[in-house]
């Protein structure tokens, strides 16, 4: 038998209950999962409030660390480390928030080296789409020296990471947030200057003053058309979510007239080889002393409340999830 926070129909409130072990997918390799992390999908499975489920019954729980626990596949053995994140995990496929999970071989990777599988999952699906973003911006050509990059959404799980990623890569970075009481959380992650997301709110016109050369956006709908609007020519925007809407109200005006390029970011079904190298540079990069500070650890039975409080914008950083 084995615990798991359990869905059975859209709408729902996650319920905890033990299932037994047969219960699970039958898949190459059962994981015993020690750790999962709270990410946004997470929060609108778990609380039923937006449509991620896509197969019911559902565990949810979009990424895990923990041990092999049983393997038919050549590339994990009993008692390995391993970490997953994406795929459908928690979507379509039974998930981490449980203690047990059953996964294709080919969605696993060997727990990042340098990384815990706490700390793994303390940068969780949120950290790995940041390092996806900021990768995005230096392929893209932005350079420290080209002028400032922003970061919106810059409290939550991706943002927080990627404004501490940035800083450390020697960017000068611009902080926006709808929560100015966290300017000195913000600051020490290493973000310069801090704005107040109200300023991006408004509709924009096509061309704004040009300030940024590079943009990581968590938060899609007017705020993203306005970010583009506000690019330095040659600007790079990654957008990555979608916080506050799915819709995109811009012009094409800082696309043909600034030449700026809007990357998007998609980290379900990034190809291994990616993955891993984005896996091996955040266990690389990321100051472990800072994650810790970001980071607060709850058990598995808190998730649903912690979900509730992630959508109205209460949580401030990642949420590691300890699964017993
Ligand atoms: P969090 O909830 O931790 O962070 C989201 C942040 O966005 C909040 O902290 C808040 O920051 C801001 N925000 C929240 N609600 C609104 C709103 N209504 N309008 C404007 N801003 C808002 O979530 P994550 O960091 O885990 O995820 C952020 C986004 O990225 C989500 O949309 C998620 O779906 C997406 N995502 C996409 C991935 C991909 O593969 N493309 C992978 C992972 C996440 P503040 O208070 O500082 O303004």
């Amino acid at each position: 038998m084995f615990d798991a926070l359990f869905l059975e129909q859209a709408g729902q409130m996650a319920k905890l209950v033990c299932l037994p072990d047969d219960a699970l997918p039958a898949e190459e390799v059962t994981v015993r999962v020690h750790w999962s992390g709270l990410n946004y999908k997470d929060a609108l499975a778990v609380t039923g409030r937006g449509p991620v489920v896509r197969n019911w019954p559902m565990v949810p729980g979009i990424d895990f660390a923990g041990v092999v626990e049983h393997s038919a596949s050549p590339d994990f053995s009993v008692g390995q480390e391993v970490i997953l994140n994406g795929w459908g995990v928690g979507e379509k496929h039974w998930g981490g928030f449980a203690q047990k999970a059953c996964v294709p071989g080919a969605w696993l990777q060997p727990l990042p080296q340098g990384l815990s599988g706490q700390q793994a999952m303390a940068l969780g699906t949120a950290g790995f789409t940041a390092m996806l973003s900021v990768q995005a911006l230096v392929r893209e050509g932005v350079e420290p020296v080209h002028g400032p990059v922003l970061v919106t959404g810059a409290t939550g799980g991706v943002g927080s990471v990627a404004v501490m990623l940035l800083a450390q890569m020697g960017y000068e970075v611009v902080a926006v947030t709808g929560r100015l009481e966290e300017q000195a959380y913000l600051h020490q992650l290493g973000a310069t200057e801090v704005l107040a997301r109200s300023h991006f709110e408004m509709p924009s016109r096509p061309l704004e003053k040009a300030r940024w050369a590079g943009a990581v956006d968590v938060v899609g709908g007017q705020v993203l058309a306005s970010v583009c609007a506000s690019m330095k020519p040659q600007g790079v925007v990654a957008a990555c979510g979608l916080a506050g809407g799915m819709d995109f109200p811009a012009t094409v005006a800082p696309f043909i007239l600034r030449g700026v390029t809007l990357v998007g970011i998609d980290s379900v079904m990034c190809p291994q080889p990616v993955r891993r190298q984005a896996w091996a540079r955040l266990a690389e990069q990321v100051n472990k002393t800072l994650l810790a500070g970001l980071t607060r650890v709850i058990p598995l039975p808190d998730v649903p409340a912690l979900a509730t409080e992630l959508l109205d914008g209460k949580v401030r950083g990642r949420i590691v999830v300890e699964v017993p």
